[in-house]
């Protein structure tokens, strides 16, 4: 399925992050995030023809990737700024990396938060020692809760993905697969609110513009994909999907991730309910591995036939935080 809506132009574009941002930021993570291992997939090697090469972000410290753009940006505040304490609504994941690195860092951090979001990981974040607050049923709730705390208390936020400094942190991603599998031809990158995909997309395009980064995202809610069909950030409603950690807007006053996300995804794919409890369900069964949905949606695409592959290709494995009761359930399952 190739996707009409990206269009191409030839003019050179001014990007709102570089490849110098995300060399500077793989300096200042360095030894406080992990570097990933990037292993071959045999079983989808031999389903697509062509090596495929699985980016295991599920061993950072949180099982997420997400740590790398909070600590970027955490590490990038004056002291002033990071001693006040730190403040972000999240989903997930980005809230457990801010608490994890204002832990490391000896900072203190709310983390602000709807009521979909699955018990499981507001636990992880409360276990790290961040306040946690839970307010409304959407994102949106959680980020003028966000933003009132910063202006009552003078917090200060840490976005999940719309800011330079977090964007650069994803894209040291990028930056690691590139020195490992220097003739990458393929990308591909789950789709959210665009940091992962848009940093990966500037390192990888910067080192060998020829490389294809293929954004990947739910049916059910995605927000990228509607922003881009539109033009523009568009408010949309959020559903249930096992790819929880892509839920949620990319925000109407988008500033970084929407521009780079339009100019540089090659393609963006979606994804039903039962593809990405395939891509679960292969990971725990062919690979050995604990993958939330939304981290499984690159090899989902794979195994849904969703994308042709030429060349030596990533796929990342963006996150494992998934409830455990849920995880059993979808493995268990006869696959569709
Ligand atoms: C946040 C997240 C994504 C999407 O990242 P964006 O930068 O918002 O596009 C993908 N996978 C996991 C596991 C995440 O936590």
């Amino acid at each position: 399925m190739k996707s009409e809506i990206l269009s191409r132009s030839t003019e050179e574009k001014v990007l709102p992050v570089t490849l110098a941002d995300i060399e500077r930021a793989a300096a200042r993570i360095a030894g406080r995030v992990r570097r990933t291992p990037l292993v071959y997939s045999g079983t989808l090697s031999e389903r697509t023809g062509q090596p495929v090469h699985l980016k295991l972000e599920t061993r950072q410290p949180i099982g997420a990737f997400k740590l790398r753009g909070a600590m970027n940006a955490i590490l990038s505040l004056d002291d002033a700024a990071r001693t006040c304490g730190l403040i972000t609504a999240s989903t997930g994941n980005h809230g457990r990396a801010v608490a994890y690195a204002a832990r490391e860092l000896g900072v203190p951090a709310t983390i602000c938060m709807s009521s979909l979001v699955p018990p499981n990981k507001v636990e992880a974040i409360r276990a790290l020692g961040a306040e946690i607050r839970v307010v409304g049923r959407s994102q949106d709730d959680a980020q003028v809760e966000a933003e009132r705390l910063t202006e009552s208390r003078g917090l200060t936020p840490i976005p999940p993905f719309d800011d330079a400094n977090v964007v650069a942190g994803q894209g040291t991603i990028g930056l690691e697969i590139m020195e490992a599998l220097p003739d990458l031809a393929t990308v591909l990158v789950p789709l959210s609110g665009g940091g992962l995909a848009g940093g990966i997309a500037v390192a990888v395009k910067a080192l060998k513009p020829g490389v294809r980064v293929v954004g990947i995202s739910m049916e059910r809610g995605a927000a990228m994909h509607a922003a881009i069909a539109a033009g523009k950030p568009v408010a949309i409603r959020e559903e249930e999907t096992l790819a929880d950690s892509l839920g949620g807007g990319v925000g109407l006053s988008n500033h970084v991730t929407f521009t780079l996300c339009r100019d540089l995804l090659d393609d963006i794919l979606l994804l039903t309910e039962d593809e990405i409890a395939e891509g679960i369900r292969h990971a725990a069964r062919q690979e050995d591995m604990t993958v939330e949905g939304a981290g499984a949606v690159g090899i989902a695409a794979i195994l849904a036939d969703k994308i042709a592959l030429s060349g030596p290709t990533a796929v990342i494995i963006s996150g494992g935080n998934i409830d455990p009761t849920l995880h059993q359930r979808i493995v268990a399952e006869a696959a569709t």
